[in-house]
């Protein structure tokens, strides 16, 4: 667990639960908001009276409060209470003798002979019978005035005190609203809490909250047996039965219960196993503890009655030990819940205290204890429920992390189609359109990945090339236009390799209607290019898809380089480095490919044999760098006579090749003628050096049959030769059938 991140949500819960419990308090405070109704309950004198074997019963809290079952006392008492009424006028107030709600099994008041005021009993509805009874009362005849003295008997199920009170009726009222409002709020909390918790279990599947249910069901039960309410839903009469040991069982129960929760609550089972295996075995016995004394309770009642206080004292100590270390530990809310423990130990003792008369029944002392429990219950469920966050951030996470693998994923599977298309589309590209294909193929895969409006993407100098590319295509038009303009301003802006976003507003308004971005293309410069995405809105494009689109553009351009890499490998392969025209090995490959599709489409095709006039003495009177000059121009000169078909390469020294395809004879003579006059007419300059160069060309076609080139080959390099021979500087025609090759002179 994290060691500063205490939730927020934590201190605005111990806030909130603080400040309900100061208004519930205030709310509580005598005389308040309830209408203050004066008049002091009459002084009154408890006089105890011996029982049959001649025990008196003790006296509690400033003799005020007639103590039953006590060490040996015997639990049944009886006393005489005196009071003296005042005098009787038309305003005299109705008297109610009134005794907070302790445990007796049955309370009897009456004066000899003349009024008996009925039976009351701790296990029953009675008489005065309200829907939360909280007290013991007899309205006193009215008739009553003068010195009155009243017979008490009682009965207790465990020790406690009874403290009688002679009040007027509006007083004993405010008393009664009082409790009855403490009670109910009790009641409604805990259930309400319950609820919480049990519906967090199901929310959650998280086993403190079925423990905390278990602790505010537990608190509930308490609170109606100690308040002896328990008979409300006890349809068997079982609270009758089990009498003051039930109380101490419930007691039991609730202490395991809270203890449970608090090891929950704490986190004490993964950190402290020891601890959590001591309060464990104690549980237990608590459990066991509170069998024993419903089996046995008649006899065990003496001993029940200190047992439960030492149990108590007991749990408070094990509450102390584990939030103090949960605390150390930093669960949150651990603070107020140890204070919470320590109160609901404090309300305990002083209802204990109340029981043996050491201090008046008053609210607080009786009802105290149920005001720490609603706080314990209110604590230990804002601490339980800042737990929440914590599930729901780590779900959160791992929602986010789904999604993050997801994302990935596509993004993986989206590079490697691109580079599959890319592989596939530029296979056997010219170079003028590669840079086409590859950024048109780019746009359409970014643009699955990173939803845009539009997407351009420009190169400048890219490989000698000018490129722009525009997904939609429909947009081509319009993004020319302003781009355009833009472009340099745009290059300026980049600085760099950085990306850059920006709000994009049309002319005349000044509401954004789309977000810019402009990614740098990876190239070398001069060279420069960038990626321009919209998307229409207010939606800014997040890093990752900035980073997604260099990734595609890296992944495009290093295709487009390798592209045309290979298309340049592929025409040194080809082409003769001097001159531009094909090399001997193309020249041979063109010759067999033109022949044997002529021969299959039964087309003319006709063969030059191409050979420089004297071309030994301009070696030897300008030099070589001269003769590779003039190889150049003749290449050039030749190659501007010849069509998009025609085939030209380099066969050898100064020797060319010219493969005519759907040329016959005549026609080829005359392209021959062409390029002997081209050549005729041009002047070759050399440094300073003017060159009137000439050539011989012999000209062959292939015959009907022939599928091989070299007949025809060899046929065009006779005539050239006859060419030679017959002065050079002219074409010769090779005939159908030739002589046997003879050495000219
Ligand atoms: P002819 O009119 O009989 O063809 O005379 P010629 O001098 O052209 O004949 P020959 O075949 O004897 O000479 C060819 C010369 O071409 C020989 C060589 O010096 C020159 N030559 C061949 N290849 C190159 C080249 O790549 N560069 C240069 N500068 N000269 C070359
Ligand atoms: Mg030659
Ligand atoms: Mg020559």
């Amino acid at each position: 667990m994290a060691r500063l991140d205490m939730p927020r949500s934590w201190l605005r819960a111990v806030g909130l639960t603080v400040l309900a419990m100061l208004v519930l308090a205030r709310a509580f405070m005598p005389g308040e908001h309830l209408p203050d109704v004066g008049g002091e309950p009459l002084p009154l004198s408890v006089v105890p009276q011996p029982d049959a074997v001649g025990r008196v019963p003790a006296l509690g809290h400033e003799g005020r409060a007639l103590l039953l079952g006590v060490g040996e006392g015997s639990r049944s008492a009886r006393a005489e209470l005196r009071f003296e009424i005042p005098p009787r006028t038309p305003e005299s107030p109705q008297w109610v003798l009134w005794m907070r709600r302790v445990p007796v099994e049955s309370l009897k008041v009456g004066v000899d002979g003349a009024w008996q005021g009925g039976e009351r009993s701790f296990l029953q509805p009675d008489a005065e019978h309200v829907p939360l009874p909280v007290g013991y009362a007899y309205r006193l005849p009215s008739s009553w005035e003068g010195e009155i003295r009243l017979q008490l008997s009682a009965t207790a199920m465990r020790t406690t005190a009874l403290q009688p009170e002679v009040m007027t009726e509006a007083r004993y009222d405010r008393e009664v609203q009082r409790t009855t409002l403490l009670n109910a709020f009790g009641y409604a909390s805990v259930f309400t809490l319950g609820v919480i918790g049990l519906a967090l279990f199901f929310a959650s599947r998280d086993q403190s909250f079925l423990w905390y249910f278990v602790f505010c069901l537990s608190a509930g039960l308490l609170m109606a047996a100690f308040d002896g309410h328990a008979y409300l839903f006890d349809p068997f009469g079982l609270t009758v039965v089990l009498g003051g040991a039930g109380m101490h069982a419930v007691s039991l129960v609730f202490e395991v219960a809270a203890l449970w929760v608090l090891l929950d609550y704490a986190e004490t089972r993964q950190s402290r196993p020891l601890l959590e295996s001591a309060v464990n075995h104690a549980c237990v016995l608590l459990l066991l503890m509170a069998g024993i004394l419903l089996a046995w309770r008649q006899a065990l009642d003496g001993f029940s009655a200190w047992f439960m206080p030492m149990t108590w004292l007991g749990g408070c100590i094990v509450g102390v030990v584990v939030t103090v270390d949960a605390w150390r530990r930093r669960v949150p809310m651990a603070l107020p819940v140890l204070f919470s423990v320590l109160a609901m130990g404090t309300g305990m003792l002083a209802w204990e205290l109340a029981s043996r008369g050491v201090v008046g029944g008053t609210l607080w002392t009786l009802y105290g204890y149920q005001a720490a429990l609603m706080l314990s219950a209110a604590m230990l469920g804002a601490g339980l429920i800042s737990r929440i966050s914590k599930y729901r951030e780590q779900r959160d996470r791992e929602q986010r992390a789904r999604a993050d693998s997801e994302r990935r994923m596509y993004r993986e599977a989206v590079r490697t189609e691109l580079l599959t298309a890319l592989q596939t589309s530029l296979r056997g590209a010219v170079e003028d359109n590669i840079q086409p294909i590859v950024f048109r193929h780019l746009l359409e895969h970014l643009r699955r990945v990173v939803p845009t409006t539009t997407a351009v993407a420009v190169a400048r100098g890219y490989h000698g090339r000018d490129t722009l590319v525009v997904q939609p295509a429909s947009y081509l038009a319009e993004v020319e236009e302003t781009i355009g303009q833009r472009l340099q301003a745009l290059r300026r802006q980049m600085g760099g390799s950085l990306e850059l976003q920006r709000p994009v507003t049309k002319t005349g308004a000044n509401v954004p209607v789309a977000i810019e971005a402009l990614v740098a293309l990876p190239v070398r410069p001069p060279a420069w290019g960038m990626i321009v995405l919209e998307r229409a809105g207010a939606t800014v494009f997040h890093p990752d898809e900035l980073i997604v689109v260099r990734e595609l553009a890296r992944l495009a351009l290093l295709q487009a380089d390798e592209a045309i890499a290979a298309l340049h490998l592929r025409y040194t392969a080809e082409v003769d480095a001097l001159t531009g025209a094909l090399n001997r090995r193309s020249l041979d490959q063109a010759l067999l490919r033109t022949f044997q599709e002529a021969s299959r489409k039964s087309a003319p095709l006709s063969v030059l044999f191409v050979d420089i006039d004297r071309f030994k003495s301009v070696n030897d009177q300008h030099g070589h760098a001269c003769g590779d000059h003039c190889l150049r121009e003749v290449a050039r000169v030749i190659n501007e006579q010849l069509n998009e078909d025609d085939v030209f390469g380099r066969y050898g020294g100064e020797e060319f090749l010219v493969i005519l395809p759907g040329r016959q004879s005549e026609m080829a003579r005359a392209i021959a003628e062409n390029i002997r006059a081209a050549l005729e007419g041009t002047s070759i300059e050399y440094q300073e050096v003017v060159l009137a160069l000439s050539v011989s060309i012999g000209v062959a076609s292939q015959i009907q049959g022939e599928t091989l080139p070299q007949p025809a080959v060899d046929r065009a390099d006779k005539a050239l030769y006859a060419a030679k021979h017959a002065g050079r500087n002219r074409v010769n025609v090779a005939p159908a059938v030739f002589a046997p090759r003879s050495t000219p002179a």
